[in-house]
């Protein structure tokens, strides 16, 4: 495996792989999880070559409380990287990818009104930007992501559409704790107790899954069940906790289609989230 933090011997890396060889990229913040190790394992075998970049970006953190805790272990992450097979490991550090003087941002308008964009104003402008400089610098064939975290996972796949980037966006399934507490680096931030106060988030999920299961298509009331199952728990406290149309986000009249449900809510100071996908 290759560790690679400047952007020039990335781009050597990649200009020296063989002309039809397929390249796969994760883009990470590290800390792996087995979210990220699924993500990875995916990548490996649809790709000849795999790259894996880790970065703390900056520029999408909205407190830099968060940023600043955001768990770090490099070391653990290279043993990680090197035995599920990554022939490139990008770690560029902050002066790497922002140098002094940088001013270029890329936004992707309308998906990201809704849900963390509006709870977190800049976050997606953060990640579209960094994700257009990666895919810039090592011209993937294809970039996963996790659809735990639906909205990015859908914002990119719009950003990729429309600026054109020769990338397939692939989106990976979310990966859960046995209990089903989706895998999570800040869960790292939570006692043994936040993390079974935590579980509220994912149980009041299911519960409104199995409302639109049992056949109820009225947004509100899914939105109010969920939240009252929430509100139960002390410990949590609801971000935001919402029923939208899975491809547009829309907020729905009335669900059908697919619907998206998803919710964050903060446990002490640690923010969380989750959703799951409902077909009719
Ligand atoms: P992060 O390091 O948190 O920025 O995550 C890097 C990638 O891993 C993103 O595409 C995330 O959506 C994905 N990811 C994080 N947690 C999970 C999970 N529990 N299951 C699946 N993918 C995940």
């Amino acid at each position: 495996m290759r560790e690679i933090s400047d952007i020039d011997r990335m781009r050597s890396w990649r200009d020296g792989l063989w002309a039809d060889c397929s390249v796969g990229l994760v883009p990470t913040m590290g800390h792996f999880h087995r979210g990220h190790l699924s993500l990875i394992r995916r990548a490996r075998v649809e790709n000849d070559q795999l790259a894996v970049s880790i970065f703390v970006n900056p520029i999408q953190f909205d407190q830099q409380e968060d940023y600043r805790k955001y768990p770090r272990d490099h070391q653990r992450d290279r043993q990680l990287a090197q035995r599920e097979g990554v022939n490139a490991l990008f770690t560029p550090d902050e002066a790497e990818l922002y140098p002094s003087g940088y001013s270029s941002y890329v936004e992707v308008e309308g998906l990201t009104d809704c849900l963390c964009g509006a709870a977190r104003p800049g976050h997606f402008r953060g990640v579209t930007t960094v994700v257009s400089k990666l895919f810039n610098i090592l011209r993937p064939h294809r970039a996963y992501f996790g659809k735990k975290d639906y909205q990015q996972y859908r914002v990119i796949q719009r950003m990729t559409r429309d600026l054109n980037f020769d990338t397939q966006v692939v989106g990976c399934p979310t990966v859960r704790e046995e209990n089903g507490l989706a895998m999570s680096s800040r869960n790292q931030h939570l006692t043994p107790g936040q993390r079974e106060a935590a579980l509220a988030l994912y149980r009041a999920l299911q519960r409104g899954r199995r409302m639109i299961e049992q056949g109820r298509r009225d947004p509100a009331a899914i939105e109010r069940a969920m939240r009252q199952l929430i509100d139960e728990q002390p410990q949590v406290q609801v971000d935001y906790l919402q029923v939208r149309d899975a491809v547009d986000l829309s907020h729905p009249g009335e669900v059908a289609g697919e619907a998206l449900l998803a919710g964050a809510v903060y446990v002490s100071s640690t923010r969380l989230i989750d959703n799951v996908v409902v077909k009719i």
